[in-house]
């Protein structure tokens, strides 16, 4: 089960992730994570979810296939 305060945090976790949280939240949640490696782990996986996000809105950025075939053949 996961504790009341936890649910809390968590929820702190994914506004820090779109960079929502001011200053004094960061350093309360900073201050959860030390002593909670559940939410630790939690972030850590909001923060692999926001990478491959990320690798999709890159996708329209063009490939140099040239390039690439160029370094692979070298
Ligand atoms: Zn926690």
């Amino acid at each position: 089960m996961v504790a009341l305060d936890c649910r809390f945090f968590r929820e702190q976790i994914v506004f820090e992730s779109y960079e929502e949280l001011d200053a004094g939240a960061k350093t309360s949640l900073e201050a959860h994570l030390q002593r909670c490696r559940a939410c630790e782990q939690f972030q850590v996986d909001i923060d692999e979810v926001q990478q491959a996000l990320d690798q999709l809105t890159e996708i329209d950025r063009p490939i140099d296939i040239e390039a690439l075939h160029r370094a692979i053949l070298s």
